[in-house]
C-alpha cells in the first residue's frame, strides 16, 4: 500500500550540517549552523542557565507532574512582559492569550493552525526569502501561500518598494508573516521608517499580523531595542500573533522553549482565544515540557538573575557583531571586489553575503567552508582562528 512513497530530500539546513560532519578536512568551517559558538568554536551553556539548572535540581518542590495544557503561568506572564514591555496596556488590561509551546516552531505551528481554522481568509504571505519552515508548516496546513518581495539580491538591500506594493495588493484579511527582528536568512531588517510604512499598509488592507520573534536580545544585545517594531505595531492599535523562541537568547536549543502570545481587543476575547489555542496544543503535544520553561520563568522573574542573563546575552551579541565587523574589515584589506557595506547593515546571527550558488559550491568543494546555497552565513561559525581563512576563501571565489 505504501510502496509508492517518495524519498523526501533532506532538510536544507540539517543537510548541510551532515555534509560538514562527514568532511575529514582539518580546515573545514561550518558557517551553516544557526546556533551560537564561542571563539573556540564550542557550544555555550549560558552561565545563568547553568546556575539556574543547578538550583532547580536541588529544589525539593520540583516534580515531574504534567504542566497545565497552556503551560506554566509564571512563564507565560514573563514572556508577555518581555516582548510587550512591562508597562504595556495590553498587559495591564489583561488583553492577551498566551500558550507555552515546543520551541518557536511550535508557536508558529499553533498560531498558524489557529488562523487556518478561524481566519476568514486562507491566504498567507511570506517574505522572499524566509525561514524555510514557514513554507513547510503552511503547506502542511493546506494554506494558500503567497510571497511578498523582501530582499533585493542585486542591490543587497531591502526591497522596500516591492514589499509595500505586494502587501498593498494583498486581499483584505490575509495574514502577513513578519520577522520581528534579525530577519532570517538575510539579517536585513526594515528601518524604523520602513516599519512605519509596513504598519500603515497592514492597517490599510486589514491584514492579520503574525510576528516570528526568534531573536529578541540576541540581535542587538538590547531586549527593548529588538522589540521596537512589535511595540510600535501595538501602539498603532494592531493586534498581533507573536511567536517567541528561547532557543537562541537562552541557548536552550534542545529544550524546545517557545511561547505564542496573541493580543486581543478585550480580556473576554483573550480567554476565548486562549481556550482555542489550548485545544490545538492538546491535540498536538497535549502538555508542554517543563525543564527549559522553568529555567526561563525563574530567570525572567528574578531581577538579579534577569540582569545576569542580559550580561550573558551581551557576550553573545557582542561576539557576533565583532565577527561581522572583522569579516568586513578583512575583505576590505584584501581589496575583495564589490561593496560589502551590506554586511554591516545586517544584524543578528546571519548575513546574506551575496555569494551566488556557484560561488558557494566552490567555497565548499575547494575550501571546505560550509554555508547555505543562498549565500547565507552564520557569524557564530566565525572565530579568530578561521576568520582569515574564510575571508581569503570569499576573496578567491570572487576574483577567480
Ligand atoms: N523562526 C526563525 C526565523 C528561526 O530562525 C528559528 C530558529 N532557527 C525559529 C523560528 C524556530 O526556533 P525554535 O528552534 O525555537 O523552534
Amino acid at each position: 500500500e505504501f510502496s509508492e512513497i517518495p524519498l523526501c530530500p533532506p532538510d536544507v539546513v540539517f543537510g548541510v550540517l551532515d555534509s560538514f560532519n562527514q568532511d575529514p578536512d582539518p580546515n573545514k568551517v561550518n558557517l551553516s549552523i544557526g546556533a551560537y559558538r564561542t571563539d573556540e568554536g564550542d557550544p555555550w551553556v549560558l552561565p545563568i542557565v547553568k546556575a539556574t539548572e543547578l538550583a532547580l535540581a536541588q529544589d525539593v518542590l520540583q516534580d515531574h507532574e504534567y504542566l497545565p495544557i497552556s503551560g506554566l503561568t509564571a512563564f507565560l506572564d514573563s514572556s508577555a512582559r518581555l516582548v510587550l514591555g512591562a508597562s504595556s496596556t495590553i498587559i495591564l488590561e489583561n488583553r492577551y492569550a498566551a500558550v507555552q509551546t515546543i520551541g518557536g516552531t511550535g508557536a508558529i505551528r499553533i498560531g498558524l493552525g489557529f488562523l487556518k481554522k478561524f481566519s476568514k481568509s486562507n491566504v498567507f504571505y511570506l517574505p522572499t526569502p524566509t525561514w524555510p519552515n514557514h513554507n513547510k508548516i503552511l503547506t502542511e496546513l493546506g494554506a494558500e501561500i503567497r510571497s511578498y518581495r523582501y530582499y533585493d539580491v542585486d542591490k543587497n538591500c531591502l526591497d522596500e518598494k516591492g514589499m509595500i506594493e505586494d502587501l498593498r495588493a494583498a486581499p483584505e484579511g490575509s495574514t502577513v508573516i513578519l520577522h520581528g527582528v534579525a530577519h532570517n536568512p538575510t539579517g536585513m531588517d526594515p528601518t524604523k521608517d520602513q516599519w512605519k510604512q509596513i504598519c500603515d499598509v497592514i492597517k490599510e488592507r486589514s491584514l492579520t499580523t503574525f510576528v516570528d520573534f526568534a531573536y529578541q536580545g540576541f540581535a542587538s544585545g538590547d531586549l527593548d531595542k529588538d522589540a521596537w517594531a512589535v511595540r510600535y505595531f501595538i501602539e498603532q492599535g494592531l493586534n498581533l500573533f507573536i511567536a517567541q523562541s528561547y532557543s537562541k537568547n537562552f541557548g536552550l536549543y534542545n529544550e524546545r522553549v517557545g511561547c505564542l502570545t496573541v493580543t486581543c481587543s478585550s480580556p473576554k476575547l483573550a480567554s476565548c482565544v486562549k481556550s482555542q489555542l489550548a485545544v490545538l496544543c492538546r491535540t498536538i503535544w497535549s502538555n508542554p515540557s517543563n525543564h527549559g520553561a522553568r529555567i526561563v520563568a525563574t530567570v525572567l522573574n528574578n531581577p538579579a538573575m534577569f540582569a545576569e542573563w542580559k550580561e550573558n546575552l551581551r557576550v553573545m551579541s557582542d561576539r557576533l557583531s565583532q565577527m561581522r565587523q572583522a569579516l568586513y574589515d578583512r575583505l576590505r584589506v584584501l581589496g575583495t571586489p564589490g561593496n560589502w557595506d551590506h554586511l554591516l547593515a545586517q544584524i543578528g546571527m546571519f548575513s546574506y553575503t551575496g555569494l551566488k550558488p556557484n560561488q558557494v559550491e566552490i567555497m565548499t568543494k575547494k575550501f571546505h567552508i560550509y554555508l547555505m546555497k543562498s549565500g547565507r552565513i552564520s557569524l557564530a561559525g566565525l572565530n579568530s582562528k578561521n576568520l582569515d581563512y574564510v575571508a581569503k576563501g570569499i576573496h578567491e571565489v570572487i576574483t577567480t
